[in-house]
């Protein structure tokens, strides 16, 4: 059977694809909006002073005035500041005014964006009647597909005439009227012209924009907003970032719009919107949000919300310590994945670091000296069959008083007389450990697999505390951690943390495991990007342990461990990850995992695209989801596509390995990467032809319990 090609840029791609380190946007622990100018779009303002706004787009075919009139009522009373509805055709362009009007008659001020793809025409009649029109670089003016493979330098100037020639009616009207233009860039569909000379890459990304902002700028408009979406979080990331920074050296300051595409549903859609947008925030990058969820666009507010709330309450700056290092202390960040260098290390049985996948580690919550709760927590954590990769790799419990450790010892030994066992690790202060007598703290090391010293890195005598520690263990003893907990001075702490991690690398001759503790309301991205690049320039690249807590914090748990764990593996940055907290422990490590999916670093279960539907979906996309995610879940690995439209989907999907899309009314078509080998399928048999693809690709696998296939219910296609 032929593989499935992989496609996009991932992990791994060409080095010519790679761009140089760029310069840091903000301090390391002092957070600092991109300064950016300001766009009004009608009554509300993007960018420069003013507060990263909430939008949405509309699901109903524009031209169903009334259906449109009503969700744009359910979005502005959830919160959404900015509407987007889709103009495929002049047909929807003419339905604005009705809709205008009705709106204006409910009281209702909202301002509205119209969604361009492949039509001038629709556009020079939209924008006469919204206040800021989106079109897609990739497609506004180029239909072909992969019709000339190398442009000569007089073929690109061509084209480039050419798309002025198409592009300059819409910016002279637009800059005319005072509406704002977004130019907004889509991974998976880059223009023949983008590919063949940048590829499927960021660059690719950032350059099809420019392109659309140079010809603005050349005629004096520059009510501009960008965007750079991508369905995978990472290629988003580098994306926006690598824009960012020729804005910077071009002395360009407008607006980005952040948005992941086709993120799906449910938990997995909004962790990877979280992880996309999130970690853009974290950097400063972002003037308004977009959160696209396969469900009832409403359910996208609160979502977007809960995302731009801290940063929104932050302001433009934001410091987080009363030292503000110096911006050379940043790591640069990257434009392009390329995973930290570390050390390997052996953990009973389990290597971490190195080349190794990053590890998920799971903390029990009960108490040693409960033995009912711990049994419990452990019984739930061997029963979560979801997938067999979804297991507990590393297990640790905390140790709080010296009468404890004969039932840490009991467990140690439970643990290594199983079969199949997690690497074992306790967790204890300094003090404590310090405290013990040398035997005593001898035959505790030994019951476990690796040892982790809690320390405060501003305590009094820390470095004497851990060295004591360290020398009493004397070199029989197991694998260090080191815990380093980060107070209210984090920039003090943080370069006390990696002196302290200095000594335990020397003491020990063996390489621990570092991980950082931080107080409520702190961010932990910018402490362990500081302490990772201290490593790296001491030359002890000791593994990382990021640490998510997301108990007594404000934020969205489930949204915000996203942010910080997906920022920082982004950033190629972790050996191992633990989320804390996240109700049981067994919840805790399910998030764990499903956020290392989302970074696509461990892929370990079926990865779905899907779009959010708009006015053009040909099937009602959130039950079809539904129904081939339940067919094709346990997939390790595979990614589907399932988008509503021929307009976009085929498109959009840009990585996927199989695309299921909407065809016509009724009718479907079926993808192997971006080659269309199944067309005009009744959608009642697209399922199980889907399946069949699947199968003849040699990436079936039979489930462990066979799933009855939903009947696909008559009528629900689109008319
Ligand atoms: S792919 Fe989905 S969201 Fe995109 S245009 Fe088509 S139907 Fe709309």
């Amino acid at each position: 059977m032929p593989a499935v090609p992989m496609r996009g840029w991932l992990p791994g791609s060409p080095a010519s694809h790679r761009i140089p380190p760029m310069k840091p946007l903000s301090k390391p622990l002092h957070y600092r909006r991109r300064p950016t100018r300001e766009v009004a779009i009608g009554d509300v303002s993007v960018g420069g002073h003013h507060p990263i706004r909430v939008q949405s787009m509309t699901t109903p075919a524009t031209h169903d005035v009334g259906a449109t009139v009503e969700q744009i009522g359910r979005l502005v009373a959830a919160g959404c500041e900015i509407v987007r509805v889709t103009v495929p055709s002049t047909r929807d362009a003419e339905a604005l005014p009705e809709i205008r009007r009705r709106l204006a008659s409910s009281g209702l001020r909202v301002p509205l964006v119209a969604d361009i793809h492949f039509s001038p025409s629709a556009a020079m009649m939209a924008v006469e009647h919204v206040e800021k029109v989106r079109i897609n670089p990739g497609n506004y003016a180029d239909t072909k597909r992969f019709k000339v493979w190398e442009y000569t330098d007089a073929e690109y100037q061509a084209e480039l005439e050419r798309l002025e020639q198409r592009f300059r009616p819409l910016v002279l009207r637009a800059k005319e009227r005072g509406v704002a233009l977004r130019i907004g860039t889509n991974h998976g569909s880059l223009s023949d012209r983008i590919l063949n000379r940048y590829g499927d890459t960021p660059l690719g990304m950032v350059e099809s924009a420019l392109e659309f902002v140079r010809i603005c700028e050349r005629h004096g408009h520059r009510k501009l907003i960008l965007s750079m979406k991508s369905s995978n979080p990472m290629v988003m990331i580098q994306a926006y970032r690598l824009l960012a920074d020729r804005m910077a050296v071009e002395r360009m300051d407008y607006p980005f719009h952040l948005g992941v595409t086709e993120a799906g549903d449910g938990e997995d859609g909004r962790l990877k919107s979280a992880i996309g947008i999130g970690s853009l925030l974290e950097d400063g990058i972002g003037d308004t949000i977009r959160v696209s969820l396969t469900e009832d666009p409403v359910a996208e507010i609160p979502v977007a919300q809960a995302l731009v709330r801290k940063y929104n309450a932050w302001g433009r700056e934001q410091p987080a310590s009363p030292a503000q290092g110096s911006p050379e202390a940043f790591p640069p960040i990257l434009s392009s994945y390329s995973r930290r260098g570390s050390a390997r290390i052996e953990l009973g049985g389990l290597a971490l670091g190195g080349q190794e996948p990053v590890r998920v580690e799971c903390l029990l919550r009960a108490p040693l000296g409960d033995a009912a709760s711990l049994k419990a927590e452990l019984d739930l954590l061997s029963s979560m069959p979801a997938t067999p990769d979804v297991r507990v790799e590393i297990l640790e419990v905390d140790l709080s008083r010296a009468e404890e450790i004969p039932l840490l010892e009991n467990l140690g030994k439970e643990m290594r007389a199983a079969r199949s066992r997690p690497a074992f690790s306790a967790r204890a202060s300094s003090q404590l450990l310090a405290e013990l007598a040398e035997p005593e703290l001898r035959g505790l090391a030994r019951s476990c697999d690796r040892l982790t010293i809690r320390l405060d890195s501003l305590q009094p005598k820390a470095g004497e505390t851990l060295e004591r520690i360290l020398h009493r263990l004397g070199a029989e003893g197991p694998s260090p951690a080191i815990e380093f907990f980060i107070g209210s001075d984090p920039e003090n702490a943080c370069s006390r943390a990696a002196e302290l991690a200095r000594l335990c690398d020397s003491g020990t001759g063996r390489f621990p495991l570092l991980s950082l503790t931080v107080e409520p309301g702190l961010s932990p991205v910018g402490p362990y990007r500081h302490l990772a690049r201290s490593r790296a320039e001491k030359s002890f690249p000791a593994p990382l342990l990021l640490v998510a807590e997301t108990a007594r914090r404000e934020e969205d748990p489930l949204l915000f461990a996203s942010v910080y764990l997906g920022s920082l593996l982004c950033d190629g940055l972790g050996d191992a990850v633990r989320v804390e907290h996240f109700g049981s422990p067994a919840d805790s490590l399910r998030l764990a995992f499903n956020i290392l999916q989302g970074t696509r670093l461990r892929l370990f279960k079926t990865e779905f695209i899907s779009c959010p539907s708009c006015g053009r979906t040909q099937f009602d996309l959130e039950e079809t989801t539904r129904r081939i995610k339940t067919r094709t879940a346990h997939l390790k690995g595979v990614k589907i596509a399932i988008m509503g439209c021929i307009v976009n989907g085929p498109g959009e999907m840009a990585d996927a390995d199989f695309g299921y899309v909407g065809w016509g009314p009724g009718k479907v078509s079926l993808f192997v990467g971006k080659e269309l080998v199944e067309k005009d399928i009744p959608y009642a048999e697209a399922d199980e032809r889907l399946v069949r693809l699947i199968r003849e690709h040699g990436r079936w696998d039979e489930p462990a319990s066979l799933p009855t296939p939903a009947p696909v219910p008559a009528g629900k296609t689109r008319e």
